[in-house]
């Protein structure tokens, strides 16, 4: 075997947000060592150059130093040097997402694509880490959170861990400080919820409620054996005022959440925010099977310093997205009626974007890095999201093989072939999905054949059927107007000092076809001001569909006028309900 890298990390300084790193290689590469910082982290499809964080980087070889010259923009070079070389750098942290790097006084949070660099040509070698318990007072109550495997440090306690390689030691995060936890056992694996941020929330309540949830999702993908894909798994939960995210790892996730999403003692039933917070656990727990051990082609290995395209993600996100509200009905932590809402609710967040007939989910999948990670105000127009329009895909194949197959076979049965064939020895025999693969894995799994849908909705712009294929399995989809009021002005806004702001113009709106534009500032209709949400919203509800009105805005600094013709809601706003002469 051979010998580790060895990685230290400790707090440099906690108000300037500094980590402190050093890097032992004890076979540095004879003709000068290359270090790199990773461009991106895996789960999170865009460029985001850690090495811009990296301060202050030195090395020494024995009591020499050693020159250190970088080489591009995520690369440093060391001069040759005899015997072991030690590198040491700081590290800003001051990102609050779960992609990033934070430390301040009150808790550190890392993930190891954020301080960790790669040692060039020793990529598989094992890599120890010693993580340092930080001298100030105010962190002598903080513990360790993770599932970097422990190699000597004691259970939630500063000391050393041992990651098999590079791949692994930057797919476990880590959470410094103080967090109270809940664990529960699903499928032989003890699973804990770990929350820092959130003193009054229920932890008994979430850690019964992902029990069940993950009991589900260990059926599905192993209805025999009922065996979790880990021995261990974290959800690593850091509450804020109004924070939204989750990344998945191969046993863990970090979450951000909002304090209010959380369950408290006195509440009652499940509320739609708590609902959303149960669905991003679920999602982010989904991943655990579908991404980080059934994985695209392209991602075997990932490749660290530049984007790895794939045409999958609506598979690996998509179905991902299908599956994360699904498995809350299906492990009855929900009802009924809630899942029809919430997907309802899905169904009308794809229908509102006009540039879902203009790119397809492939297209969007390939181009994540560029476009769906790089939103700007015309993306609604341009683009489709993998996610929403990729779980309503996983909804229609779901449909169209239960309907072809007699109510015999499902989108479960092409998940578990997936996870025999790709991710249950994804360890030993890596493997990826090809790009090409979904017609024929779904129909191995289940007899039916959808290689035109997939042309079609896949490869195509086409909405699928929904209206269809849920009336026969019993659902009703209706269609109201997308929004209150007899007018619709087709933009999106905000409120701005003088005026309202458009932020976004829907191709196809009165907006658009009046001339308005993404960042006017709308000032006046018909002579009168507009100076907050509140004013426009009531004098476009004395208006009707067909009338003209003219609008005053600012581009810029110019005073422009135009005239729009007022439109009728669309009727996007999908409901679904159970067909009246529905057999349960
Ligand atoms: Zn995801």
């Amino acid at each position: 075997m051979p010998s580790p890298i060895q990685y230290e990390i400790s707090i440099a300084d906690a108000a300037a947000h500094l980590f402190e790193v050093t890097i032992r290689i004890d076979q540095p590469d004879p003709h000068g060592q290359v270090l790199m910082m990773p461009a991106w982290i895996p789960g999170s499809y865009l460029i985001r150059d850690f090495a811009r964080h990296v301060i202050d980087i030195q090395a020494r070889a024995g009591r020499r130093s050693v020159s250190v010259a970088r080489t591009d923009k995520q690369r440093w070079q060391c001069a040759p040097c005899a015997g072991s070389l030690r590198i040491r750098y700081r590290v800003y942290a001051w990102d609050l997402s779960v992609r990033g790097a934070h430390l301040d006084q009150t808790h550190a949070f890392f993930n190891g694509t954020s301080v960790f660099m790669q040692v060039s040509g020793q990529e598989d070698s094992p890599c120890a880490v010693r993580i340092h318990r930080p001298r100030q007072r105010w962190a002598s109550r903080w513990r360790v959170a993770t599932t970097l495997p422990r190699d000597g440090a004691p259970a939630w306690g500063f000391g050393d861990y041992l990651a098999g390689d590079y791949d692994e030691l930057i797919d476990h995060p880590v959470e410094i400080g103080r967090f109270r936890e809940v664990s529960f056992e699903a499928g032989g694996a003890e699973h804990v919820f770990v929350l820092s941020g959130a003193d009054d929330a229920d932890l008994q309540r979430i850690g019964r409620d992902l029990k069940r949830i993950c009991a589900a999702q260990i059926a599905l993908f192993e209805p025999r054996a009922r065996r979790a894909p880990v021995k261990r798994y974290l959800f690593l939960t850091y509450a804020t005022a109004d924070g939204y995210g989750g990344l998945e790892h191969r046993s863990s996730t970090a979450l951000i959440c909002a304090r209010n999403d959380l369950p408290h003692a006195t509440m009652t039933g499940i509320p739609e925010r708590y609902r959303g917070f149960l669905g991003l656990c679920s999602h982010e727990y989904f991943h655990t099977w579908n991404v980080k051990r059934i994985k695209p082609q392209a991602f075997v290995p990932y490749r660290l310093d530049r984007e790895n395209h794939t045409r999958l993600l609506w598979v690996f996100e998509g179905f991902t997205s299908y599956y994360d509200d699904l498995m809350l009905v299906r492990s009855g932590v929900i009802p009924l009626a809630d899942y029809l809402d919430a997907l309802g609710k899905a169904i009308t967040g794809v229908l509102r974007g006009p540039g879902r007939l203009l790119q397809s989910v492939a297209d969007s999948s390939f181009d994540a890095w560029t476009r769906f990670y790089r939103q700007d105000e015309n993306a609604p127009n341009a683009i489709v999201s993998y996610y929403s329009k990729g779980s309503v895909i996983a909804l229609a194949l779901d449909l169209t093989i239960r309907r072809r197959s007699g109510n015999r076979r499902s989108l479960d049965d092409v998940m578990r072939l997936m996870w025999q064939r790709f991710g249950r020895d994804f360890e030993n025999t890596p493997q990826g999905v090809p790009e090409e693969a979904m017609a024929g894995l779904i129909r191995e799994a289940t007899g039916v054949s959808v290689t035109a849908e997939l042309r079609r909705w896949v490869d195509g712009n086409e909405d699928p059927p929904l209206r269809r294929l849920l009336a026969q399995a019993g659902i009703r989809l209706t269609t109201q107007a997308c929004e209150d009021g007899p007018v619709w002005l087709g933009a999106r806004c905000t409120e701005a000092n003088g005026g309202v702001r458009l932020t976004q113009v829907l191709h196809g709106g009165s907006a658009h076809r009046g001339g308005l534009s993404a960042g006017d500032l709308v000032i006046a209709i018909d002579g009168l001001r507009i100076d907050r949400q509140a004013t426009l919203d009531a004098l476009l509800a004395r208006r009707s569909a067909g009338e003209p009105v003219t609008v005053h805005v600012f581009r810029g600094d110019r005073l422009m006028p135009f005239e729009l013709t007022l439109q009728a809601p669309p009727p996007t706003r999908v409901k679904l309900a159970l067909a009246t002469d529905h057999t349960p």
